[in-house]
């Protein structure tokens, strides 16, 4: 079985989950070579296994709405790898949401733990249901409804889900006490909790401030830095959020937010009072366009942030939210750096342009696995029941960053294809790759 012949079937079975080829290609396109030196990973069939998840559960969830109607949603846990740790991985809660997009997100999460260095394996899940609209009693019924069933497959050894789009502290701290009051532990079974109940510091900030931290590494690799560089965001929530505010502390400028709506611009940079602004008004549910009112800039509905000069992109939104074309003006609008906060936020045409043209180019399984990593931290502290400080976390959360620079820099030298730019993409699929694919051929075939 050859690795074609695996993505061959793949297609075959999955047709309708293009979300899902998507990612297992982009990994298959950058290891041929490590296949190549390890023989043993085609003779124990390494990457064919890794292309069927565990396992797939699905389940209805009943939940009832304010008017007193039954409304019934689908939820799903896509168990992937345990190969080197509890399957791991965050909840989305979107209409978007379907099997084949969360196979793409739990795919795409074996690696990225990898990556991190610490005993993570991959997961990912969440539910059709769309916050957008909904009370607060709302949210909260139908996070415990989904958690009754949930919690049957999930654990602190077994399965370990955090947040996701539509799915942040409130909803983690909902569904946690629903885990609680079901089996009477509290245990590290859910990462992403309140500060104070088992949550951990910078778990909030950590994917956007991993991001920039992740960037500031590609920039030292040019003798640069980010003080004075125009950087888009796109995105208006979590990661868009830290990733601009830690951006802004390292001297950056940032011009652009966006949401499902459109996108905000602000020529003058977004300042500290600014971010403050949208975080409050985004918790709200509000409209990024109101900004304008305020502050000034400018709302240009139904578009995306690409078309601005700048040095530096950051993606932070959702999948596929930068097409071959946005790519060709990031290129012509003089963006030099692209790291991804949202996961597989380029198509795979863009991620072409982009390598192409000589842009420097971090895909989300590293430059975004900062979040993940403070939720493995917040697991080892839930063992211990001893909690670190901010400070501590932050240093931790830096030299993880760096580390998985650093180790996707010299796998993507040794099997890189792009010419005279460090060849990220490659290097993360290879580094995370080998250490799973180690794992499996420890474990013969199971
Ligand atoms: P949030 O729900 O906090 O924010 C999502 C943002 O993306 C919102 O501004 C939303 O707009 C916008 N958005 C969602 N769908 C679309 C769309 N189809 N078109 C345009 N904009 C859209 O999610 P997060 O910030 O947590 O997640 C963002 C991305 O980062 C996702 O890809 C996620 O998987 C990834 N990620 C998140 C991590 C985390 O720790 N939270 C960790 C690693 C990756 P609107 O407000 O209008 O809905």
């Amino acid at each position: 079985m050859t690795i074609q012949s695996a993505i061959a079937k793949v297609e075959q079975n999955y047709a309708h989950q293009p979300e899902f080829i998507q990612a297992v290609k982009e990994v298959a396109s950058t290891i041929e070579k490590v296949y190549a030196d390890n023989p043993k990973f085609a003779e124990y069939k390494v990457f064919e296994r890794l292309c069927e998840p565990d396992r797939v559960i699905n389940f209805r969830v009943n939940w009832e709405d304010d008017k007193g109607e039954i409304q019934v949603n689908r939820g799903w846990r896509v168990q992937f790898s345990n190969a080197i740790g509890p399957y791991k991985g965050g909840l989305r809660f979107h209409p978007t949401v379907n099997e084949g997009v969360l196979k793409f997100l739990g795919f795409e999460q074996i690696f990225k733990n990898a990556l991190t260095g610490l005993p993570m394996g991959g997961g990912k899940g969440g539910s059709d249901f769309d916050p957008k609209g909904k009370s607060e009693a709302e949210i909260r019924r139908f996070c415990y409804a989904f958690m009754r069933e949930l919690h049957k497959n999930i654990g602190k050894d077994m399965d370990v889900p955090a947040g996701d789009i539509g799915v942040g502290g409130r909803e983690v701290n909902y569904m946690f006490a629903m885990y609680k009051n079901l089996t009477r532990e509290f245990e590290g079974v859910l990462t992403g909790k309140g500060v104070g109940h088992g949550g951990s510091l910078i778990r909030t900030e950590a994917t956007g401030y991993g991001l920039v931290y992740f960037l500031d590494n590609m920039l030292k690799v040019n003798n640069e830095t980010l003080v004075g560089k125009t950087v888009l965001v796109s995105g208006a929530g979590n990661v868009a959020q830290y990733a601009a505010e830690k951006a802004l502390h390292l001297g950056g400028k940032v011009i652009t937010f966006s949401d499902s709506k459109g996108t905000l611009v602000d020529k003058d940079g977004f300042t500290q009072e600014k971010i403050n602004w949208i975080k409050n008004h985004k918790a709200n549910n509000q409209s990024l366009a109101d900004y304008v009112a305020q502050f000034g800039g400018e709302w240009l509905a139904g578009q995306r942030p690409w078309q601005f000069d700048a040095d530096v992109a950051l993606p932070c939104a959702t999948q596929n939210e930068v097409s071959e074309e946005d790519a060709k003006a990031l290129v012509k609008h003089g963006v030099k750096y692209v790291a991804e906060g949202a996961n597989m936020p380029l198509t795979a045409e863009a991620i072409d342009v982009v390598r192409e043209h000589g842009i420097a180019y971090a895909p989300g399984k590293a430059a975004n696995a900062g979040g993940v990593a403070v939720s493995g931290l917040e697991m080892s502290q839930n063992s211990v029941r001893r909690y670190k400080s901010f400070e501590e976390l932050d240093g931790q959360l830096q030299t993880i960053m760096k580390n998985i620079h650093d180790n996707s820099k010299v796998a993507g030298e040794k099997y890189g294809t792009t010419k005279g730019v460090v060849d990220y993409m490659t290097g993360a699929n290879v580094a995370g790759f080998v250490q799973v694919a180690n794992a499996l051929v420890a474990y013969g075939y199971l």
